[in-house]
């Protein structure tokens, strides 16, 4: 990969601060966009826009077709059959929403979920505890940092209707067995969902290759505007449940007693949806095809492997998740001893215009497992380079001979 022409396309890496560049190292929270996705919601509004699925007019069909187009690229990229398994929603948190609501669970149902999931892959299962009583198990996290797959089995009961996880923890970096997990919730005809919203913008994914029934990831972390979000689903699921919500866009036919539902996978997208940032996600989604997931995931593990080697030997660090850099993406949270994370993210950022994330990074109940307030995330992408990890690692010495 040639970095220099990857860095030139995203012309806010070119941003200084008091003659320093910026490093960007919070990817976790969200991407940079490159000038493509950009230019295409420029284009989109100066072009083309008009309203979807409506008009008989020429913008509404060049812009429908546009936005459907965009699905399509989404459900090559994800590997899922077509544009009907790939509805568009506004993130990842409302593709989870999307599914706990509509899978008609009942009082009693069980679910299984881990120790390291994001509040989103956790609060909606918590709202439907309370609203209609269904119970949540957890699998625990180990001292590595790691879940097990026979740990789900073991959780299983006639009761088990969903199991869910992240592939990648956005707090550890774990790259979480999905395939295996995949494979005993479909020995036990148990609905599998995956939260993608840290391995879709960063590695090579296909959603039959894991072999769950849902994935959900966001558009804003893979390069794509903000407001964009995807739920796979199987198509055969999908067609049997209920809609998530009612109006225009997703009906066939209403009459004052009832309606009939679109096809896939309009039904699921209710209201006129997000056309612009639709059709520039697709524009993002073939950058990073262009790119090459396979390009883009081994840069991001060589620069992983650097700054574990790096940061372990910092005075005082304390590294979360696994050990081995093989076992995680390139997500490394940290704590150092006796300073509080969000002064070393103030430092690094005012001092050294570095950004990095602190606090609990939405895994509030992991960092108090932990016995943490929060911690200190690094988070890389296609376009950081071993220079900025020095840069971090300088500010970071720095940092603790000051505090030191
Ligand atoms: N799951 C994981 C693992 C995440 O890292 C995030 C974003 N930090 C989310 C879910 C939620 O994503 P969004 O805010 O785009 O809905």
């Amino acid at each position: 990969m040639d970095i220099k022409r990857v860095r030139d396309d995203f012309p806010i890496l070119k941003r200084t601060d008091k003659g320093k560049q910026l490093v960007y190292l919070d990817n976790a929270a969200t991407s940079q966009k490159p000038q493509v996705v950009i230019n295409s919601i420029t284009d989109f509004y100066e072009k083309h826009n008009a309203n979807i699925h409506r008009g008989a007019h020429k913008l509404s069909r060049e812009a429908s077709e546009m936005y459907e187009r965009a699905h399509d690229k989404v459900a090559k990229f994800l590997g899922a059959k077509g544009r009907e398994e790939i509805i568009f929603t506004r993130n990842t948190t409302e593709s989870i929403n999307l599914v706990a609501q509509t899978l008609n669970l009942k009082e009693g149902d069980e679910i299984i979920t881990t120790e390291m999931e994001h509040h989103s892959n956790l609060v909606p299962w918590m709202m439907l505890k309370k609203k209609l009583g269904i119970k949540i198990k957890y699998v625990p996290v180990d001292e590595e940092g790691e879940i097990k797959a026979s740990d789900f089995e073991k959780l299983i009961t006639p009761k088990t209707k969903v199991i869910t996880c992240n592939h990648v923890s956005n707090f550890l970096g774990t790259i979480n067995p999905v395939k295996n997990i995949g494979k005993i919730a479909a020995k036990h005809k148990i609905i599998f969902i995956v939260d993608g919203a840290q391995s879709a913008p960063h590695m090579p994914v296909n959603v039959k290759d894991i072999g769950c029934d849902f994935f959900a990831c966001s558009s804003h972390k893979m390069c794509g505007p903000t407001g964009i979000g995807v739920l796979y689903g199987k198509k055969e699921l999908l067609e049997k449940m209920e809609p998530y919500m009612g109006g225009g866009g997703m009906i066939h036919e209403v009459s004052f007693d009832e309606f009939t539902t679109h096809t896939l996978p309009w039904k699921f997208e209710a209201g006129t949806p997000n056309i612009a940032d639709g059709y520039a996600f697709g524009t993002a989604v073939d950058y990073l095809s262009r790119t090459g997931m396979k390009t883009i995931w081994n840069h991001e593990q060589e620069l992983t492997k650097y700054a574990l080697e790096q940061l372990s030997k910092i005075k005082g660090i304390n590294i979360y998740g696994p050990k081995d850099w093989r076992k995680r993406a390139g997500v490394i949270a940290f704590n150092i001893d006796g300073i509080n994370p969000h002064d070393i993210a103030t430092l690094l950022d005012e001092k050294y215009n570095i950004a990095v994330r602190s606090g609990h990074h939405c895994v509030m109940p992991l960092h108090v497992k932990f016995g943490q307030i929060g911690s200190v995330r690094a988070s890389f992408y296609l376009y950081n380079t071993k220079e900025e990890v020095d840069l971090m690692i300088k500010g970071l010495n720095e940092i603790v001979q000051v505090f030191g």
